[in-house]
């Protein structure tokens, strides 16, 4: 069997703020090159799964192997240097980029931190960089206040590529962005990463964006991973009912027979006993309350926890 090592694989990783927990036993791995998407409402845990995993919080429990070596046990000083490796785009390129910083030294600042290259050739990357993302070579003298936001998420995008990063985590990428700009930041996104054979986690409430960019996706609910699998599979065959409820409540999808999302997300202060999802399933029961479901195995990479699915035959 050929199997290639995934870029990133994280096993139970939790994460607790004082009596919260924001992230619960959340499993799973991206095989290089491929895109890894968690969507989820917000509360979720999708962001804080996020930052855990580029340890830019510490997690409570579990291991982040990151090109086979284990991030949770990193010293700062090993993690800062791992880093050149992993980068970040957020929501937010107004907030996320130095509005001090011309965008010459914000895309020639992340080799110079990391000891890459030489001034002149790190300017001559920075160039290749702004051209690669659709921006002429005069914006390298500019402030990002000077651009649109589609524009400065164009150059954050260009920054995250600076140091040919392994791994790119991307936490809604699109949504501070109009609509009709976010399909030119996303076909973007995958054309760069087609070509610089990158791989992506990428964090979404919208499923669509998910659809569009993600080989794979997790389902979150509260902090937990309720449902996994190839797209087409989350798309086409979706389990949990949570993930029906998302697909039949998203916008141009007909609600067909399937239950609606209703009422809010419960707080993560007071989740609910048994199964998180419980206080708004239509298919809730006795044993819900009672008992968490285990996470089961439904065949060609697909798995979710529910107690319906018990009888499932795993493949
Ligand atoms: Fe609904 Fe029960 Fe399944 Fe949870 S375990 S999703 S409450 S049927
Ligand atoms: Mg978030």
């Amino acid at each position: 069997m050929n199997t290639v090592s995934p870029v990133l694989e994280v096993r139970g990783l939790s994460k607790s703020f004082k009596a919260v927990k924001a992230v619960r036993n959340v499993s799973f791995s991206i095989t290089r090159g491929k895109t890894f998407g968690i969507v989820g409402e917000s509360g979720s845990g999708k962001s804080t799964t996020a930052r855990l995993v580029l340890r830019l919080i510490d997690p409570t429990s579990g291991d982040i192997r990151f090109r086979g070596t284990d991030l949770s046990a990193m010293k700062q000083e090993e993690l800062r240097r791992e880093r050149r490796h992993m980068q970040m785009i957020f929501q937010d390129p107004f907030g996320s980029l130095n509005g001090r910083m011309t965008v010459r030294e914000t895309l020639t600042e992340p080799q110079m931190v990391h000891g890459i290259g030489t001034p002149a050739s790190r300017l001559e990357a920075a160039r290749s960089l702004l051209a690669e993302v659709g921006l002429p070579a005069a914006a390298l003298d500019r402030f990002p206040h000077e651009f649109s936001g589609g524009q400065r998420q164009r150059i954050a995008i260009a920054r995250a590529l600076a140091t040919n990063p392994d791994l790119i985590v991307a936490d809604e990428p699109v949504s501070a962005l109009d609509v009709s700009v976010q399909a030119q930041v996303l076909n973007l996104l995958r054309d760069l990463q087609e070509r610089h054979g990158t791989t992506m986690l990428f964090i979404s409430h919208d499923l669509r964006v998910v659809q569009f960019m993600c080989d794979e996706i997790a389902v979150m609910y509260l902090g937990e991973i309720v449902e996994q699998g190839p797209r087409e599979r989350i798309y086409g065959a979706p389990a949990h009912p949570y993930t029906q409820a998302l697909l039949a409540s998203a916008p141009g999808r007909g609600a067909g027979k399937r239950a609606r999302l209703s009422g809010e997300i419960p707080s993560a202060h007071a989740a609910p006993s048994g199964c998180a999802f419980r206080t708004r399933c239509p298919h809730a029961h006795e044993r819900c309350v009672l008992e968490a479901p285990g996470m089961r195995e439904l065949g060609c990479g697909q798995r979710a926890a529910c107690h319906l699915l018990e009888k499932a035959p795993s493949a």
